[in-house]
């Protein structure tokens, strides 16, 4: 989650209103959130930064769904109907 408002707009125009987990677009309706691509590390160093490059949106749901894990490690271990 961020706070720049910046930033927020910036992502909703970069990433078209679509969720970066599931692909699907954002509508007024679907609550969604700011995310990390490489999972922020509480407490410790070396986890994911607050640069634009390291955020995306994310549908509330999918964001939840995914946990902590890495987008790549949550779609590889999610099975594709
Ligand atoms: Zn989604």
């Amino acid at each position: 989650m961020t706070s720049d408002g910046v930033t927020y707009m910036t992502l909703l125009w970069r990433d078209n209103l679509t969720c970066h987990i599931c692909e699907r677009g954002l509508r007024d309706e679907d609550p969604f959130d700011v995310e990390h691509i490489v999972p922020k590390l509480r407490g410790r160093r070396g986890g994911g930064s607050d640069d634009l490059g390291n955020l995306a949106l994310a549908h509330l749901s999918c964001n939840a769904a995914k946990g902590t894990k890495a987008i790549s490690a949550y779609l590889s271990a999610k099975e594709l109907p």
